[in-house]
């Protein structure tokens, strides 16, 4: 019986009772004769309940403090779980990030992890205890506290199942798997068995919450075998691993959203070589990730130059963007922060060309005003108001067949 990492997501640990709910899961585990090693995250609501805190007293906390606040979410669970192991007479311990050495850089609220020390839980898994690590937290070069980005709990568990070579990594959480959109906006929406990572990546990448990118990106890289299942019910799941035979091979594998956007536009910039640089320079030294950007044909000299941020650093972004417009003698800064991106997203896509009209077409017949488009040979993604998300997803969903099993393959779009 070989080693599993399994990772509890804040659903999942969302009360006492679920607490001791994952203790009687693990322990079921254990007597089948696996070692365990068991990531949490924080009680559901309470990285925002922190995060709310820190903001009610400075919009832009000091990112260094607010990794020590936020990392408290995830100790308290480590401790109740192990608490809970140990009532069932299971030995347990837990760990901070920080006691298991899980190293990263030192960008605070979205560092990566460099390393990890397996030596402690090594030490423990032979003693047969269970290893409880706090998720989402690690520690830099300095000693410092860090946290890895929303969702960064799956990252921390697919970093120990890489770093243990465990036999698999299984994340649990308030879904019985990944879907070909979310189960929550789309209810006819569909399990998928199987996927790939490569698949799974873009899923994550365009916006699918139900697992951090970067675990993704891990569990590619090492060839950890990843596993997505409901904590609340024993059926479904679904296998993400490398291309494997007699997997289903989608056009689209799934439509994702993201409603962390946010667009900046810099209008009446001299229309110069360096403009781009001049303006996305500083915008990466600040450590803000851009994701679609445009820059208009240019008129009279002057261009205009439109990206978009995540929605946490639409404020910072505003701010440097208005230093740089001053420096650059541009006309004006706009932002919008209550925009969209749908994306519709398969590896299958590559060769089909009409997806894109389908999509556009769908949106227009529902009146809905597509602000930016994006594509690649995987993906179409589109910005809109936010305030047509959910009919847009429903809409594309039905529209692609999505719901069907042979996932629009040999429909002609
Ligand atoms: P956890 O707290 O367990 O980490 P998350 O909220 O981070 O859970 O992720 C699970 C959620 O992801 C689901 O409740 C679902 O609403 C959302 N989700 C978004 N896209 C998808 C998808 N394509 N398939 C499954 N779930 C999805
Ligand atoms: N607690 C963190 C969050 O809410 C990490 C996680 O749950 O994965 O984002
Ligand atoms: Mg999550």
């Amino acid at each position: 019986m070989g080693l599993i990492v399994q990772k509890f997501g804040g659903t999942s640990v969302g009360s006492l009772e679920r607490i001791e709910a994952v203790a009687q899961k693990v322990a079921a585990f254990r007597h089948e004769g696996h070692d365990l090693v068991v990531v949490v995250s924080a009680m559901s609501g309470e990285t925002n309940r922190l995060l709310a805190m820190a903001h009610e007293i400075d919009p832009q906390p000091n990112p260094r403090e607010l990794d020590v606040l936020l990392a408290t979410g995830e100790q308290v669970t480590i401790a109740l779980l192990s608490i809970a192991l140990e009532k069932q007479g299971i030995p347990a311990r837990s760990y901070t990030g920080t006691q298991v050495y899980i190293r990263t850089d030192s960008v605070y609220n979205k560092a990566r992890i460099q390393n990890i020390d397996s030596k402690r839980i090594c030490n423990d898994l032979e003693s047969g205890r269970i290893v409880v690590v706090a998720g989402f937290q690690g520690v830099d070069e300095k000693g410092d506290i860090t946290t890895l980005g929303r969702g960064g709990s799956d990252t921390t568990a697919v970093a120990l199942a890489a770093a243990l070579k465990a036999h698999e990594c299984q994340i649990y959480t308030d879904v019985d798997g990944v879907y070909t959109t979310d189960p929550r906006v789309v209810p006819e929406a569909r399990r998928l068995d199987y996927l790939t990572y490569e698949e799974m990546l873009e899923l994550a990448s365009l916006g699918a919450k139900v697992l951090q990118i970067r675990s993704v990106e891990f569990a590619s890289k090492y060839n950890v075998p990843l596993r997505v299942l409901s904590s609340f019910e024993s059926e479904g799941g679904t296998l993400i691993t490398a291309e494997a035979e007699g997997m289903e091979d989608p056009l689209i594998s799934g439509i994702t959203f993201s409603r962390d956007e946010a667009k900046l536009t810099i209008l009446g910039v001299p229309d110069k070589p360096g403009v781009a640089y001049h303006i996305l320079g500083p915008i990466a030294d600040a450590n803000i990730e851009v994701d679609i950007i445009i820059q208009n044909v240019g008129r009279d000299g002057t261009t205009d130059f439109t990206f978009t941020v995540h929605r946490i650093d639409y404020q910072k972004a505003f701010e440097i963007l208005q230093e740089i417009s001053r420096t650059l003698g541009a006309r004006e800064v706009r932002g919008d922060n209550k925009i969209a991106k749908i994306s519709v997203v398969g590896v299958g896509m590559r060769s089909h060309a009409g997806i894109a009209s389908t999509m556009f077409r769908t949106l227009a017949q529902e009146g809905i005003n597509i602000q930016m488009i994006s594509t690649s040979e995987i993906k179409i993604s589109v910005v809109i108001d936010e305030k047509y998300l959910e009919l847009s997803v429903r809409t594309l969903h039905a529209v692609f067949e999505l719901e069907k099993n042979s996932s629009g393959n040999g429909l002609s779009y």
